[in-house]
Parts: C-alpha cells; structure tokens; sequence
C-alpha cells in the first residue's frame, strides 16, 4: 500500500496527483498532502522510530518523499532543553524550549522544510530550485542546494540583515535582492515560478515543503516520552509552521502514538507586522494584510499565506495569538541568552517576549508543560541587540589596569 495517495484541497477535498501543484484549480484553496494513515500505521511505531536515524529522518514514513537518496539527511532532532532558569523567572514549573537555533545546517527550523522540498524536487526531476525568502529559507535552500548539486536561485527583500545575506552567499546560489518588502518579493517569485520549470520550495512545491515542520512536533512528543505538551508557543510569518506543530500532534494521536491531548497553540507576531494578532484579536477570520514595520524581518510578512488556519488552529484548540514591541523582542533575546546561554534571532526574542505576556496574562499556568519554540539563531541579526548589550571592559594588559577597571 503506497503512503502517499496524492494532493488534496484543503477547502472543497477535490484530489490531485502528487505533482509541483499548490491550489485548487476549482476553488482557489491551498493544496496539501494526502496520507493514506492506514498504510503508515502498519510500518510505524516507539520502536520503528527509535531504530530510525538520529535525525528529523527518522520520520520519514509521514513525510512526502519516497526516494532512498535524503537531501539534508542531518538536520532535525535538536535538543529540546527543560529550561529551569527561565521557568523560574517566569513563574513557570515545567517549561521546555525547542531549539532550532542549533539546526544542521544553517541554524534555523528552515532546514526542516527545505530538506523535505529538496528531496522531494530531486525526485520529481528538477534541476534547479528557488525561493521567495525572509533570510532563513534562502540560507536553507543555498546550503542543501550545494548539497544536492541544484541550481539555486533565492531572492530576498533589499533590507535583510547583513547575517542573513551572507548567509546565503557563502553557497554561490544566484542571489536577487529586491526593492521591496517580503510581499513584493514573494508576487514577483510567483509571477517568475509561472514561466520557468524551476521548483521554487514555497510556492509551486509549496506542498511537500510545509510538511517539514510536522517534524518539530514528533520530535517534542518523543523527546516528552511520549506524550504532548498542555501549551505551544510558536512564532507566526506567513502560518504554516504554527498550523504544521498542530497537525503532527494530531497525526501522533490519529496513530496511537501519543494519548490523546489538546494541546493548546499559541501564536506569537511582533507588533510592527501582526496581521494575525491582530485578526485574531478583533475576532476575525480574515487577514487585513499590513506593510511590515520591525526587526524581527525572519517573521515580517504583511500578507501571511497560511494566516487564516493559523488562527482556526489557535482558536479551536484554546490558544491565543499575541504580538509584542521591537523592545519586548530585544529584552527576550537578551532574557533567553541571560537564563539559559542560548543566543537565538528576533523571531525567538518575539517567542520569549509572548510567553511572559501569556504568563502575566494568565493563559498559561505554572504547572502546564509549556514548549516554545526557539526557530532561528542570534548570530544572523546581531544589529537587532548590538545597541542593548553591554560594551567590554577596555583596558591595558597590565595587572594594575585589570585592578582599577574590573570589579571582581
Ligand atoms: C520562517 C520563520 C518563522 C515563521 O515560519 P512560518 O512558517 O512562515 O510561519 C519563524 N521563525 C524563523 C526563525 C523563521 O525563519
């Protein structure tokens, strides 16, 4: 029995074949991956996957590739550290991060989806891949490129961080840096992906891509022996990693692997582009889309594909989705790297920012087994807390100078 059975509409369950397509010609809605859950139950279990690679791989029955050839076969199953310090200064008892700051092999959660989206191109034929990108998908995509031999194209908006940038760079992809926001690059890759045979990882095999992140979710429920958190703090760009943790909780039960919970999916958006917050603040289910305004530039889309399930997810199982200020985000960057000695990127300083609002707000309370999730790593946006660290101590390389100028 074949474990894949095609795409289907996430809207009107019209099918597809497993082909490079992401809507509905019917009714316009997002496609996904069809699963026969039948077919996988019979092949996986504690012990199949537990014998499986030290990876993200080890799940490879529930993601969309078939091929034996992985691109980016070291990435995934990053430690998932119970964080006594930053509980205790939030008033938390059992709370856990998910660090993907540490992500093989460019320090995000991106290296997930583009593991899948690349081995999945390869056995679909390609030979050249592409991306509309925040910074962290393009050094994803430029880094398993030069893995896999792709052709690579990445293009970015013309404001990133000079972390992000390089960070691309250093794989010789053909870089394109656009006069724009997110947004404007994003239409323009989707006007360019309809004239070239190019698999671009989130728009035409958008698909396949979005189910990496299914994977951040079993490996918190293994690494939790188990079982699911009470609660999930998640950061929200265009949705679909918050909407892709909730949907690999709900397979684990589906498959017996984890009892059943409702773990309750909390979003998290700076102000200066909260979109969803904000929706979901106001009680809709529709984005109004923003030109994005922050720092935190690895989340800034104005107009977030996967926004309206992001907010049906935190809604139907309980969470809330809140934004915080740039300043918020630098003083959880700096709270994180001070409690627990992990230097993580914007997005993860907007993470700790909303898991003290929550706490402070009471949705989450200190017994809940709470997970956030750390997606991206601090030393690609240095500029975000250059002015809010403190400076060294300059002094002479004598003994005296160290004595006048160093309290110790
Ligand atoms: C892309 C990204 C996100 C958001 O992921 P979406 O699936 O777009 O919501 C969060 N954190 C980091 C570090 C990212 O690079």
């Amino acid at each position: 029995m074949d474990r894949i059975k095609g795409l289907i509409c996430r809207e009107c369950s019209r099918e597809y074949p497993a082909e490079d397509l992401h809507v509905c010609e019917f009714c316009f809605g997002p496609l996904e991956v069809n699963y026969n859950y039948d077919a996988i139950k019979q092949s996986i279990s504690h012990q199949s996957l537990r014998d499986g690679p030290p990876s993200m791989w080890r799940y490879k029955d529930l993601l969309p590739v078939t091929d034996k050839q992985i691109v980016g076969e070291n990435s995934g199953f990053t430690p998932l550290i119970k964080a006594e310090n930053l509980g205790r200064e939030l008033g938390l008892n059992n709370l856990y991060l998910k660090n993907d700051s540490v992500n093989h092999p460019t320090l995000s959660f991106k290296d997930r989806v583009v593991s899948v989206a690349l081995t999945r191109a390869k056995e679909m034929g390609f030979d050249t891949v592409a991306c509309a990108s925040t910074g962290n998908l393009g050094n994803a995509v430029a880094a398993l490129a030069a893995e896999a031999g792709f052709r690579c194209f990445i293009f970015i908006p013309g404001d990133l961080e000079v972390g992000k940038v390089v960070g691309s760079q250093i794989y010789e992809p053909t870089l394109v840096s656009v006069d724009g926001s997110y947004d404007d690059v994003n239409r323009l890759c989707s006007e360019i992906a309809n004239e070239v045979p190019w698999a671009f990882v989130n728009i035409n095999i958008r698909p396949y891509y979005s189910e990496g992140s299914k994977t951040l979710a079993y490996e918190t429920a293994e690494q939790m022996g188990w079982t699911a958190p009470d609660q999930v703090v998640v950061p929200i760009g265009s949705g679909s990693l918050l909407t892709k943790i909730y949907k690999g909780f709900q397979e684990l039960q589906m498959l017996g692997l984890i009892p059943e919970a409702k773990v309750k999916t909390n979003g998290a958006q700076a102000e200066g582009c909260s979109p969803v917050a904000t929706a979901f603040r106001e009680g809709r289910d529709f984005i109004k889309p923003v030109r994005p305004e922050t720092i935190a530039k690895s989340i800034a889309i104005g107009n977030p594909a996967d926004g309206y399930y992001a907010i049906r997810v935190a809604t139907e199982t309980g969470g809330v989705i809140e934004s915080v200020t740039d300043d918020e985000l630098v003083e959880g960057m700096l709270t994180l790297g001070r409690t627990e000695g992990i230097f993580t990127e914007t997005a993860g300083g907007v993470t700790v920012a909303v898991l003290k609002k929550l706490v402070e707000q009471g949705k989450i309370a200190p017994d809940d087994r709470t997970v956030a999730y750390i997606t991206g790593n601090g030393l690609k946006t240095q500029e975000a807390i250059m002015g809010a660290v403190k400076s060294p101590i300059k002094i002479k390389p004598q003994f005296s100078d160290f004595k006048d100028q160093v309290k110790i």
